[in-house]
């Protein structure tokens, strides 16, 4: 049982991009773009030891003054360490995939291709996308090319709770918030799961403190913590 209270919270309400001083309010689209450094400078810093270091920076101005360094890479492809250089906007293809590699599957962010779906599944490519469409499977749409498509791979695990990830999908839906958002939410720890992501928790995974809950109650709560996840990124 959760009690929940009602407290007082500062939240960021404008930010402004301290090299060209265009000014974004939080209701804003362009707000979500703006990038935000701060951090405390520690011993022997070229700061200064202990000195506040911020700055916040809208997506031109990142690009104008961090581009030639910023690693720009695609949803599925967020996990993998970057080999090699990569320039910025130069999005590197996703590396050629080895379906023999079974430690491919165990990897619980990976992400496969429709054909590697379909060859688990035993069906056709297109019966993969049209029970995606349904919202049975979560993809993820190339940023430059809507139909190369790329399906997170926890989708296939036999712990999966099938039934909790279509409530998840269908309210994203519901909600018309981009998948790459909620493919975003799904790998984040998360406090109230003491740590895990919704993923491990989609795959059975529990904190100790559920454990004399009902799988009904645990589904509740994971469910509460999707609609705040949707009602904090959608305005
Ligand atoms: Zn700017």
């Amino acid at each position: 049982m959760q009690l929940k209270g009602i407290e007082a919270v500062s939240v960021v309400d404008q930010i402004r991009c301290d090299r060209c001083g265009n000014e974004v309010h939080s209701k804003e689209s362009g707000f979500e773009q703006m990038t935000s450094i701060g951090f405390d400078a520690g011993y022997g810093s070229i700061f200064g030891d202990g000195n506040r270091v911020e700055i916040d920076l809208c997506e031109p101005c990142l690009r104008a003054t961090l581009g030639t360094w910023l690693r720009v890479r695609s949803p599925w492809s967020i996990d993998q360490m970057p080999q090699g250089e990569i320039s910025a906007g130069a999005e590197r293809p996703p590396p050629t995939i080895d379906s023999q590699d079974p430690g491919r599957f165990a990897h619980l962010y990976g992400v496969l291709t429709v054909q590697e779906m379909a060859a688990q599944l035993k069906c056709l490519p297109k019966a993969v996308y049209e029970r995606a469409v349904a919202g049975e499977f979560i993809f993820l749409s190339s940023p430059d090319r809507v139909d190369d498509r790329r399906y997170p791979a926890f989708q296939l695990n036999e712990r999966l709770d099938k039934s909790l990830l279509k409530q998840t999908i269908q309210k994203y839906l519901e909600a018309d918030i981009n998948s790459t958002l909620l493919w975003s939410f799904l790998r984040s720890p998360q406090k109230i799961y003491a740590g895990l992501t919704a993923i491990e928790m989609l795959l059975g995974g529990m904190p100790p403190q559920y454990d004399t809950l009902t799988p009904e109650e645990r589904a509740d709560i994971f469910l509460d913590v999707v609609d705040e996840e949707i009602s904090r990124v959608r305005w």
